[in-house]
């Protein structure tokens, strides 16, 4: 499979002279396999995506990870929608009081959006998850409620022996006394495990994240920590927090990694990065 990242930062877009590197669009990750197109959150990554897209895509497949607004705001951008011959189908946590498709109902309504989800040209499908497994063509697919306010799962998506692990926004440490010791009870190891590639909340600081605890986000050392707790091969560190310069996310990944060996490889994420896992 191949893996787009279209965008990585978390919480709000922020573009400018300092973000040119890593990039201003919030998460967005697209990931191909033959004629299979999933999308992982629809972050306003995702509107470069769609454009992107080529014009005969007939399905698409959305999957978000939690209905925070960073995670969706693309969506009225996203180009398929307008398509009356596209498919566009979507799935996502299920609420505790609302369904999925009445909140996606409230972004795609007045004062927020002038269109609504009905009036989309596009074929839309709406799925409801929890702790569960599905497949997608050739993707098999678990997603499961992981540490973050608000329903949110991590998605794990395997194809063929490769393994791609997907939690956005997740504070393992929040979850567990033992965390990072224990794999027992830890949010979000089932989705992790031996993954070939896992893309992960590093957010914060460790002294950023003192003043930031149940936020529902990662310092970057308590990514690397559930990394090495997970056995994974590589780990990108996601969800740049929107005041961090290329500089700045520069300077945190070298405190955290200089003269340290992790036994699996580790990057910032970049947008436009891709990544073929065989
Ligand atoms: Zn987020
Ligand atoms: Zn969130």
């Amino acid at each position: 499979m191949k893996i787009t990242i279209w965008g990585c930062r978390g919480s709000m877009p922020s573009p400018g002279p300092d973000m040119i590197k890593y990039g201003g669009n919030t998460s967005c990750v697209q990931v191909e396999h033959g004629d299979t197109c999933l999308i992982l959150d629809g972050g306003s990554g995702i509107q470069e995506l769609g454009n992107a897209l080529n014009p005969d895509t007939r399905v698409v497949n959305l999957l978000l990870t939690h209905l925070h607004i960073d995670h969706i705001m693309g969506l009225g951008y996203f180009r398929p929608f307008y398509n009356p011959k596209c498919t566009v189908n979507i799935w996502g946590p299920t609420g505790s009081n609302e369904s999925l498709v009445e909140r996606l109902r409230r972004y795609f309504s007045p004062p927020f959006f002038p269109v609504r989800l009905k009036e989309l040209p596009a074929e839309i499908y709406v799925f409801e998850i929890d702790n569960s497994d599905f497949e997608i063509d050739s993707f098999r697919i678990r997603s499961e409620y992981i540490c973050h306010p608000g329903p949110t799962v991590g998605y794990r998506v395997e194809c063929g022996d490769s393994v791609l692990s997907y939690i956005p926004d997740h504070e393992p440490a929040l979850g567990s006394s033992d965390f990072p010791h224990s794999t027992e009870w830890c949010s979000g190891y089932d989705i992790a495990e031996n993954a070939d590639l896992l893309l992960h909340d590093g957010q914060y600081t460790q002294q950023d994240y003192k003043g930031k605890i149940g936020w529902g986000h990662s310092s970057m050392k308590d990514a690397i920590d559930f990394a090495k707790l997970s056995r994974v091969k590589k780990l990108i560190l996601f969800h740049h927090d929107p005041l961090h310069s290329d500089t700045t996310l520069e300077n945190m990944f070298e405190q955290c990694t200089a003269n340290k060996e992790f036994g699996f490889e580790l990057a910032l994420a970049r947008e436009k990065d891709t990544f073929t896992l065989d």
